[in-house]
């Protein structure tokens, strides 16, 4: 497997391939000790599990399930959980080191984690799927925990699948242990503003690059494509701060108005499902023509690999801020670098996510809840500690705000590994 070379035109790449290739990038502009890289490049371990579920008909089905824990130098593991059928044991590799990055691009005391169960969850009855998170909880039970490894909702899990999950573990542990897990309900240990935090601070992020390029926010355009837990929540913030959110966009298409949309008035995903379009605006598009409008700001909010080498000679924003993962493919991120487009990356702009969970885990360890006030004053704190930290790098070293937050993350881990060094 290549780790540095250049892939083929828009091949895809999978994320291991990715995590390896930026860890290479950025390991070039550090003095590091190729040992702390060739070690970086492996998980620590995958926990593999067969996962039995006895159906509601009276059958047993067996699943497969996985963990991939990437480094914990700098703390426990952490990383979602995902329930979907293309779920592999690559994928959970390659999305546990980005993990790790971007933890440490936050500066937050946690490594890289990620896992999930091969199903299909649309397929289970509510009662199936708690049994099957349950009996999860318990193959994986030697391997998590509030100081070794806290799993969070990803695709096709959600805080009550949370809430089961540190229920089982709880209930073998003979106590409550609300910090083996993240994205809980609050009542039972959960944050308030976690649901909202990725997209806040995708918000935030939006908000700074404006302001660092003097584009004045309350005259800035943004088009947003997908209107989910991420999008819909960059684009209420951007609008209460003023910006013009002028198109956003769910899997049937967007909506478009040059004026700025009222954003408040639009169905969110969670409000009703892909309703964007049933909105009454002026005008409506294809999803591929909104990632081309002429707008200062774009956020690709909803799936990866959207601007590719066949769009992104197209794509007319003046700063693309990554609120989806992976939203732009190796390719697609050259041409928008020599067209003269800043990339914002997704380690940085959407790690809202992970850094409100990891207030919610101090606030299980030391059993106190936060008030919403509260998490959201620490998480702009935060949010600006890491763009002040990335910023440094670009100006210092001329390099890409990708690279630049790579190295940040990357320079971190290695310190903490030079400093621990190697046992035995
Ligand atoms: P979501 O399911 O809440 O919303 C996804 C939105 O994208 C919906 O509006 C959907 O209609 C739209 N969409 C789906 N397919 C589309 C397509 N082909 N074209 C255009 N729009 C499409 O999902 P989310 O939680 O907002 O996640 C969005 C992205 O952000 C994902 O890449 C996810 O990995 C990433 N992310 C999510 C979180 C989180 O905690 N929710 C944190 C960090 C990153």
């Amino acid at each position: 497997m290549s780790t540095t070379g250049k892939q083929k035109p828009d091949e895809p790449e999978t994320a291991v391939e990715t995590a390896r290739r930026q860890l290479e990038r950025a390991a070039a502009h550090l003095d590091i000790d190729r040992g702390i890289i060739d070690r970086l490049k492996h998980p620590d371990q995958v926990h593999r599990v067969s996962v039995p579920l006895k159906r509601d008909d009276g059958n047993t089905d067996i699943f497969t399930g996985y963990r991939a824990q990437h480094d914990s130098v700098r703390g426990p593991f952490k990383g979602g959980m995902r329930y979907h059928p293309g779920v592999t044991e690559e994928e959970c590799i390659g999305l546990s080191m980005w993990m790790t990055w971007k933890c440490a691009v936050m500066d937050i005391p946690f490594g890289g984690a990620k896992g999930g169960i091969v199903v299909n969850p649309k397929e289970l009855s509510t009662e199936e799927k708690e049994r099957l998170t349950r009996r999860f909880a318990e193959e994986l039970r030697d391997f998590i925990g509030p100081m070794r490894d806290i799993p969070a909702p990803d695709m096709g899990t959600d805080a009550q699948t949370m809430a089961w999950f540190m229920d089982a573990y709880s209930m073998q542990e003979g106590e409550t242990q609300p910090g083996v897990v993240t994205g809980k309900p609050p009542v039972i240990g959960g944050s308030y503003g976690r649901e909202e935090s990725p997209g806040r601070s995708v918000a935030i992020i939006a908000r700074e690059a404006c302001d660092y390029y003097d584009y004045p926010l309350e005259k800035a355009t943004v088009a947003i494509q997908g209107f989910g837990s991420v999008g819909a929540n960059a684009a209420l913030a951007l609008h209460e701060w003023g910006a013009n959110v002028v198109a956003v966009s769910d899997v049937n298409g967007a909506i478009y108005d040059p004026d700025g949309l009222d954003i408040d008035d639009i169905p969110t995903h969670e409000e009703e499902p892909e309703a964007v379009t049933t909105y009454d605006a002026p005008e409506h598009l294809p999803n591929d023509e909104l990632l081309e409008l002429d707008v200062d700001v774009l956020v690709p909010a909803a799936i990866g690999n959207v601007i590719t080498e066949a769009n992104a000679r197209n794509v007319d924003a003046d700063i693309v801020v990554e609120g989806a993962n992976g939203p732009t493919t190796t390719t697609g991120d050259e041409i928008l670098e020599n067209r003269g487009i800043t990339v914002i990356p997704d380690i940085l702009a959407n790690a809202g996510g992970v850094t409100v969970s990891y207030f919610e885990w101090l606030q299980d360890i030391n059993r106190r809840q936060w008030s919403l006030e509260r998490v959201n004053e620490e998480l702009e704190t935060e949010m600006l500690k890491a763009w002040n930290d990335v910023r440094a790098e670009v100006e210092a070293r001329g390099v890409t705000w990708r690279d630049a937050a790579y190295i940040v993350g990357l320079s971190r881990i290695a310190e903490a590994h030079q400093a621990r060094g190697l046992w035995p």
